[in-house]
C-alpha cells in the first residue's frame, strides 16, 4: 500500500463510472466520500453516501476513546497512523475551523512497542520521578514507560463534521435513515476461466429496507461491524469478526488535571485519560459479538474496577458516570481491509479497521478513493 499523501494516480483525470454509493456513515464512509470528493468525483459523477441512522457516527466512529497514538505494531497500519498524525496536524486550510488534535501527550508503559518508540522523536524514555511527576496518580513504581509529547486526543467531533462538510461541499449527497438491505449482483461473463483469478460476480445495484432500489456501478462498503454481513450477502469471501469493547468515564472529581497525558498498558490491557471532569477507562476488553446485539455486560465493571486499583489506586472505587460499548471490527490477520474485493467486481471495502479506524481515517479514505477511481475505465469494460 503506497501510504504518501502527495501520490495521485495517473489516471485521476480519467472519466468517472456511473453512481458510486458509499453504505455507511462512520470515519470510513465519511473519509473515503471527502477524499472523492477531492478528487473531484463528486462533480464527475454521482456519489452518494447511505447511513441507516438519524445522523452519521453514531457508532464506532462517535463512541469510542478518540486517541492518538501511532506507535502501533503492524508496520502497514503504522504508516498510516504516521501520514494521517501529519495530516491532523496540519490539515487543508478550509477542511476545520481549529485544532483536530489536543497533544497532552501518551505516556506508554511496556512492554510494548519500545522498537518504535525508541526511534521517535518526539518521544523518550521517563525516569521513574518524571513518570511519577506526569501521573501522580497512577502506579508507575518499577515500570519503565515512554513519554510521546506530540500525541493524544482527537476532536472526533470536528473530525467527522469536517469530513462530511467537505463531502457535502464539493457535491456527495448524504442520505441519513437510508438502510441498505442488500447489494444486487449478477454473474460475470466468462469468468472463472485462466491462470488470472477475475471477478466471479459484478454489482449492479442496492435494495434498500424501504424497497426502493438503486442502480449502480460500485458500492463502497463501509458498514463497520454490519460490513461482512454485506459483503457476504453479494457472494465475496471475506470474513470480518465484530469484537466489543466498553469504555467507562468516572464521576467528576476535583483532583483530576485535564491535561494529563493518555496512559497506556499494552501489557496489562489497560488505559485511562481525563474525560468530562472524570478519567475514561478501558480494560481493553474484546469479545466477538453478532452486530446487531451489541450491548454492555456489566461483569466488565468488574475486570475494569479490578484493574483501576492496579493501576490508579486513588480511584478504584470512583463511581460511574457512564459507561458504554462499541464494535471493533477485524479481518483474520488483523490488517485493514481497503481496496476491490476479488470476488465481486465493483465492491470496495473499506472495513476491519479495528482500533485504529480515526487514527487513520485520513489515510484510509485516501487509499479508498484512490481505488475507487484507479478502478472506474476497468469497470466500465467488464462484460
Ligand atoms: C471502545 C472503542 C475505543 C476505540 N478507540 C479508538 C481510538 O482511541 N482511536 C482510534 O483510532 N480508534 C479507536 N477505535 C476504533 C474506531 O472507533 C473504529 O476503527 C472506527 O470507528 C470504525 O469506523 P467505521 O466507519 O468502519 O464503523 P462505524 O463507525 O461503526 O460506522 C459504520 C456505519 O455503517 C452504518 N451501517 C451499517 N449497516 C448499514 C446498512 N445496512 N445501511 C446503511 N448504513 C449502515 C452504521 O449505522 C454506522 O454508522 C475504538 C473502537 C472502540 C469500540
Amino acid at each position: 500500500m503506497d501510504a504518501t499523501m502527495a501520490a495521485r494516480p495517473k489516471n485521476e483525470q480519467e472519466s468517472a463510472p456511473g453512481p458510486i454509493h458509499i453504505i455507511g456513515g462512520g470515519v470510513a464512509g465519511l473519509a473515503t466520500a471527502y477524499f472523492l470528493a477531492r478528487m473531484g468525483r463528486a462533480t464527475a459523477t454521482q456519489v452518494t453516501l447511505l447511513e441507516r441512522e438519524e445522523g452519521t457516527g453514531r457508532h464506532s466512529s462517535g463512541l469510542n476513546a478518540a486517541i492518538l497514538r501511532t506507535a502501533i505494531g503492524q508496520a502497514t497500519t503504522r504508516r498510516l497512523a504516521e501520514e494521517s498524525a501529519a495530516f491532523f496536524k496540519s490539515p487543508p486550510p478550509d477542511f476545520c475551523d481549529g485544532p483536530l488534535v489536543n497533544p497532552t501527550g501518551l505516556v506508554l508503559f511496556e512492554p510494548g512497542c519500545e522498537e518504535v518508540l525508541a526511534a521517535r522523536t518526539a518521544c523518550r524514555a521517563l525516569s521513574a520521578e518524571e513518570a511519577a511527576a506526569l501521573l501522580p496518580h497512577y502506579a508507575t513504581r518499577g515500570r519503565r514507560a515512554f513519554h510521546v509529547t506530540d500525541e493524544g486526543q482527537l476532536d472526533i467531533a470536528a473530525l467527522l463534521a469536517a469530513y462530511e462538510r467537505g463531502a457535502r461541499a464539493a457535491g456527495v449527497t448524504l442520505r441519513n435513515k437510508c438502510e441498505v438491505a442488500k447489494i444486487t449482483t449478477r454473474a460475470c461473463r466468462g469468468s472463472g476461466g485462466g491462470a488470472q483469478r477475475t471477478p466471479k460476480r459484478k454489482v449492479t445495484g442496492l435494495e434498500l429496507a424501504d424497497g426502493e432500489t438503486l442502480a449502480t456501478e460500485a458500492v463502497v462498503l463501509a458498514a463497520g461491524g454490519w460490513a461482512g454481513l454485506l459483503g457476504g450477502g453479494a457472494g465475496s469471501r471475506l470474513t470480518l469478526t465484530p469484537k466489543r469493547r466498553h469504555l467507562m468515564v468516572s464521576a467528576p472529581d476535583e483532583n483530576i488535571d485535564p491535561t494529563w497525558p493518555v496512559a497506556w498498558s499494552d501489557g496489562d490491557g489497560f488505559y485511562a485519560k481525563p474525560e468530562s471532569g472524570g478519567l475514561m477507562l478501558s480494560a481493553c476488553d474484546q469479545s466477538p459479538v453478532h452486530p446487531d446485539h451489541c450491548t454492555t455486560d456489566p461483569a466488565v465493571l468488574d475486570q475494569l474496577a479490578a484493574k483501576t486499583a492496579r493501576h490508579l489506586p486513588a480511584f478504584a472505587d470512583a463511581g460511574v458516570a457512564s459507561f458504554w460499548c462499541a464494535m471493533r471490527t477485524f479481518a483474520p490477520d488483523e490488517h485493514f481491509r481497503i481496496g476491490p474485493d476479488p470476488d465481486v467486481a465493483g465492491l470496495f471495502w473499506v472495513a476491519a479497521l479495528g482500533g485504529h479506524g480515526m487514527t487513520c481515517s485520513p489515510a484510509i479514505g485516501r487509499l479508498a478513493a484512490n481505488d475507487v477511481v484507479q478502478q472506474a475505465a476497468a469497470l466500465r469494460q467488464l462484460a
